[in-house]
């Protein structure tokens, strides 16, 4: 069990069920607040064997270091981080991925999480990870056909892929939302379903240098297809989609850097891996880079435009 102490009140988290429970009856003074984000995601390595179009990964030659990693997730987790998502590019393909989990897991307490398009999964890597990983994510963008046309892998050795991260830890299926995939949302959901999937994560497509954002009439139909869903799996959407659907936020008092910073592969710290502000960090730290990154998001917030 770990805690932390937000405006929101005391919130305690166990990383081994995914429970959380917030005891809002004590409204803890701000200088007591925890000062890390809540959740932290690191881009391991930028490099990735696919190359889908709607990837916002940056494509130089990137990747952090495993003491360097070690470092700022101790870091964070003495002030009040809860856990951690490690993605990339892909995260399997970095050489000392198993190490880095292993050593999170063991050296911290915060709750390990990875994303994986699935296609470098196997039962050695997978009995390496067994232990040092609290829940992962697989990537699902539409079903067979469709599937292949936008990840350019084979069906069936991502259902492979499943199989394997069924084996793992708890895991949820993340779907990138798009023209594409939105009219096979009740197949995926009942593939995650089938899986023993526990969250499907709904990831509208946001535009990058070779596609546009979400269009109006995705939107729609991805708002229609969550106000009729009736699947056992629970839906979740990424923040910077969410617009439209059907949302609550538990903890009101900590928005932007207080729930939430990206760690890219070049060790820039950002708001998201979307945002194109961010603060390097060097070796004063990760908490000292936060620090500037809010200082620079308050300034630019409070710039009249
Ligand atoms: S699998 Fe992920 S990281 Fe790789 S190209 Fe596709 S979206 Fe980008």
């Amino acid at each position: 069990m770990k805690s932390r102490i937000s405006p929101n009140g005391l919130h305690i988290f166990d990383r081994h069920s995914g429970l959380n429970v917030l005891l809002d009856e004590l409204r803890p003074e701000k200088e007591a607040w925890s000062l890390s984000p809540r959740q932290v995601s690191i881009a391991l390595t930028n490099v990735c064997d696919l190359q889908c179009v709607y990837c916002y990964a940056p494509k130089h030659k990137a990747a952090l270091h495993l003491e360097q990693v070690l470092t700022w997730l101790k870091e964070l987790d003495a002030e009040g981080c809860l856990g951690v998502g490690f993605g990339g590019g892909e995260p399997t393909l970095h050489p000392d991925f198993v190490e880095i989990c292993k050593r999170a897991a063991g050296e911290t307490q915060l709750a390990v999480t990875f994303t994986t398009h699935g296609h470098h999964l196997t039962s050695q890597l997978v009995e390496c990870l067994k232990g040092s990983i609290h829940f992962a994510r697989i990537s699902v963008d539409g079903v067979g056909q469709t599937y292949e046309e936008q990840r350019g892998k084979p069906f069936f050795s991502l259902l492979q892929g499943i199989e394997l991260i069924a084996d793992l830890s708890p895991f949820g299926i993340n779907v990138v939302v798009n023209e594409q995939t939105v009219p096979e949302l009740d197949a995926i959901s009942e593939l995650a379903e089938k899986a023993g999937a526990s969250e499907l994560l709904l990831l509208p497509q946001q535009a990058t240098s070779s596609v546009a954002s979400v269009n109006e009439v995705v939107n729609q139909d991805l708002q229609n297809w969550v106000s009729s869903y009736r699947g056992k799996v629970r839906l979740a959407v990424s923040e910077a989609g969410a617009l439209g659907l059907p949302t609550c936020d538990p903890l009101p008092g900590e928005r932007g850097l207080k729930s939430y910073a990206h760690i890219d592969a070049s060790g820039v710290l950002r708001a998201s891996s979307y945002s194109h502000i961010g603060a390097k960090i060097g070796d004063a730290g990760v908490m000292s880079s936060l620090k500037q990154l809010t200082n620079t998001v308050e300034i630019i917030q409070d710039t009249p435009s």
